[in-house]
């Protein structure tokens, strides 16, 4: 034998009842029939409480009764037979009328007392249930109506009485022997007292009644058919990837449901766990799906915990004082004036020095509480051994559940370290000795935040999402998206991580996405429903949605944003750019960069600053954490100036090498921008810094490869001229390297913390002799690579490898 239990949805409407139907007849088809327990229609319940309500204020209830008699008797008129359909009315109408005469007196005495309202919200489940029995006579005869009201006996806490299971157990088996050739629908939610008055338990109660009848009758399952698919690893309104649980123990499930995930009334666990009779959780909304099934064993699963709980709203009472130090029975003072006066403390956390105790409560309870305490501790206070109570508000509770816990090291690790990578900081921690609940304490604009980090970290069907804020849309920005797409579903399969870019902007217009933005349409998206640029606004809203796993990316040459970079990092956001600007301004910058970077344990990575895609900024770091040391570094860094002297042989002039350069985009548009050697100054000076040294960039010494009037010409057509002019300079340079067997070569050197750059002429044997193209070489000589350095070759400009080099970063945030 089996209970059933229909939520207030699945009795709701039309559809939901036909599905409710289907579930029935395929279990009386097998032989079945189970005792079906009934909830008010959806909406009923609170409808009738504000009726009872506004009744007592003295305004009308009419309006109301007319609306639930038409919910009700829309029904009789799809469902039921015509033929039939007139005793139905009838019944409904005494129920209703009933209801009306007692509304009528609540308005005209404008009182409501606990009793009467329990009176009238009865009245939900017995015209659900009567309704229900109604439909489901017409498929099989023998079905009776059940008032649940005279088999459950309960206290007189009217709203939330207490149930005698004893005595109702008793009179349930009694009655289902009478009446065993029945099949009973029965209403939930209602019980009456010794007297015989209607109680209720609680709201959400009839998931209570359908537990008493099974542990009654000790059933083969209790199912609870709800309308989603079972208890989910945490609350799916804040956590998007939250999903069914196939199984829990009755703990487990208790624990998960007095913490926000209303699939199930908590009270429900205790019958069932008594006669270890296991609850079912269906949806009638998709009947085919196993649901989650709640029994004694918490069951091996592939995941360390079972879910995540939370309750939104709490505020905690702090109390600390010396008053409190050694002294046997405080707490136990303290907590039963709480429980005398029906406050519910929700978590206790003592600190071992006994010095302070801090307690949770709803935050409806708070101030009463502080005053109770107030009272009650009086002397105490006076005396200075306590200090004030302190209520802290807008905090929420955020608790991890799972049985398997128990001797699992690393769960609570695990927790924090989720929590603090993503800059959530914990006020209080309780973990019961059961092990199977470690809940903490934060501030509420953390929760959303928290829940995700926290979800992601246990449950590793995704390692990570990385919710990304892009800025800069140019050749590198885009290219990046389009390697974002391509990649996206090999990153999902073989890394397990999730890329969602939820902010794109770039100097006119930006676009925002919580779920992510489509990287197939970005463009017409931004173009079609962007927003104006603001760069203070686009880096505010990254800070205010909160997101865990945040990265910056900065794909701009502009000094602007990295003026932004510090505050970033202070909201625990990561920086992924391919942007020179922030590394090669002061040495005070650079290093309070990555000092802020480090104190909120995020990531700045900026691989591309140098040399594009070519992994040398990793390079040397992985030399120096390894603990090699750096003995010199050499290096051809700006492809521009490589094409160029690469180019320079033959007959061809500088002056036509530059231009033909100028003419293929490999400068800038003023070519001096390149011979210069500035960006490639900047590159040496963070290879410098980042392998120790303390320097700024008026120390690198750098040599000039064009003359002093072609660096002064006013225009660059008048650069042009004067290039001409240093012919003959160009030549000699040229022909002289020819006579040597040489090559003329632009190289940075760093060695003894002095940092160089200038021009050279390299033989045979040098690694730089040999270079073609635009290509980038850097050779480290160190320790453990001195005979034959450690040379890293290859293309070090143009948007695709810069973009890879840029993703490779992204990827590598939070490993
Ligand atoms: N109808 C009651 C309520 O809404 C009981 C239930 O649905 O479980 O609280
Ligand atoms: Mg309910």
């Amino acid at each position: 034998m089996k209970v059933l239990k229909f939520g207030g949805t699945s009795v709701g409407s039309v559809e939901s009842i036909n599905g409710l139907l289907e579930i029935l007849k395929q279990q009386y088809a097998q032989g079945e029939k189970p005792i079906v327990v009934l909830s008010a229609m959806s909406g009923v319940t609170n409808l009738l409480t504000q009726m009872a309500e506004d009744a007592e204020k003295g305004i009308s209830f009419n309006a109301a009764l007319k609306e639930l008699e038409s919910k009700h008797f829309a029904v009789v008129k799809q469902l039921i037979q015509i033929k039939n359909q007139n005793p139905v009315f009838t019944q409904l109408k005494i129920f209703l009328n009933e209801l009306e005469d007692l509304l009528q007196g609540v308005l005209n005495l404008r009182e409501l007392s606990l009793q009467s309202k329990d009176l009238v919200v009865s009245y939900g489940e017995r015209c659900s249930a009567f309704l229900i029995s109604k439909i489901a006579e017409q498929y099989f005869p023998e079905s009776l109506f059940v008032e649940a009201s005279l088999l459950i006996k309960t206290d007189s806490n009217f709203g939330n009485a207490r149930v005698d299971l004893q005595k109702s157990e008793l009179l349930i088996r009694q009655f289902i022997q009478e009446h065993n050739h029945h099949f009973l629908f029965v209403t939930g939610f209602i019980a009456s007292n010794d007297s015989g008055r209607v109680t209720t338990l609680g709201r959400g109660g009839s998931d209570y009644t359908a537990a008493i009848f099974g542990a009654a009758l000790q059933a083969e399952a209790i199912e609870i058919w709800t309308d989603v698919d079972g208890m989910l690893t945490a609350d799916p309104r804040m956590v998007k990837k939250a999903f069914p649980l196939p199984i829990l123990s009755y703990t487990e499930a208790m624990e998960l449901s007095y913490f926000g995930a209303k699939v199930i009334y908590p009270p429900t666990m205790i019958p069932a766990f008594m006669k270890k009779v296991p609850i079912i959780i269906k949806n009638t909304f998709n009947p085919s799906f196993p649901g989650t099934v709640i029994q004694y064993d918490s069951g091996k699963t592939k995941f360390p915990i079972k879910g995540i709980s939370s309750i939104n709203a709490i505020s905690v009472i702090n109390l600390s004082g010396s008053g409190m130090i050694g002294k046997a029975g405080f707490s136990g003072r303290l907590f039963s004036l709480l429980a005398r006066k029906q406050i519910n403390v929700v978590l206790i956390t003592q600190s071992s020095s006994e010095h302070s105790i801090t307690f949770a409560v709803h935050p409806a309870d708070a101030l009463r509480a502080k005053l109770l305490i107030e009272t009650e501790f009086e002397l105490e206070l006076l005396a200075k051994k306590l200090e004030a109570p302190v209520i802290e508000e807008e905090l929420s509770v955020l608790a991890i559940v799972g049985e398997n816990m128990k001797q699992t090291p690393g769960m609570s690790g695990k927790l924090f370290h989720a929590l603090g990578r993503n800059g959530i900081n914990v006020r209080a921690i309780a973990q019961g000795s059961s092990e199977y609940n470690i809940s903490v304490i934060i501030s509420h604009e953390d929760l959303s935040k928290a829940l995700n980090a926290v979800h992601d970290a246990f449950f590793t069907a995704l390692k990570k999402t990385l919710h990304v804020f892009s800025l800069g849309t140019g050749n590198i920005g885009s290219t990046l998206f389009r390697q974002l797409l391509e990649q996206q579903d090999f990153l999902r399969d073989h890394n397990d991580i999730q890329i969602k870019i939820i902010g794109i902007s770039n100097s006119r217009q930006m676009l925002f996405n919580g779920e992510g933005i489509t990287l197939d349409s970005w463009q017409e998206e931004l173009a079609n429903k962007g927003e104006p640029a603001n760069l203070e606004q686009f880096i505010s809203r990254m800070q205010k949605l909160n997101l865990p796993n945040c990265v910056f990316v900065d794909n701009t040459a502009s000094t602007e944003p990295t003026k932004h970079y510090l505050k970033i990092f202070e909201s625990n956001i990561s920086v992924v750019t391919c942007n020179k600007i922030a590394n090669s301004s002061s040495y005070e910058q650079y290093k309070r960069l990555r000092d802020t970077a480090r104190k909120h344990g995020v990531d700045f990575y900026y691989e591309t600053n140098v040399g594009a895609g070519l992994p040398i900024v990793r390079t040397l770091k992985d030399l120096m954490t390894s603990g090699d040391r750096i003995i010199r570094i050499e290096a051809i860094l700006s492809g521009t100036i490589s094409y160029i002297f690469n180019n320079f042989n033959g007959d061809t002039s500088f002056y036509d090498v530059v231009k033909s350069a100028q003419a293929l985009g490999y400068t800038e548009p003023d070519p001096r921008d390149d011979l210069r050697g500035t960006d490639f100054m900047r590159k040496m000076l963070i290879l410098a810094r980042d392998g120790g040294h303390t320097i700024e960039a008026e120390e690198v010494k750098l040599g000039a490869i064009l003359p002093e009037a072609c660096l002064s010409a006013p225009s660059v057509e008048e650069f042009y001229q004067e290039l001409k002019n240093a012919d003959s300079y160009f030549n000699n340079l040229k022909e002289k390297a020819k006579l040597e067997n040489k090559a003329i070569r632009y190289i940075g050197k760093m060695e003894d913390g002095q940092v160089s750059i200038a021009l050279e002429l390299v033989g045979e044997e040098h690694p730089f002799y040999n270079l073609s193209g635009s290509d980038n070489i850097i050779s480290f000589t160190t320790e453990r690579y001195k005979d034959r350095p450690l040379v890293v070759k290859g293309p070090g400009a143009g948007s695709e490898v810069t973009a890879g080099g840029v993703f490779a970063d992204l990827v590598n945030v939070g490993a």
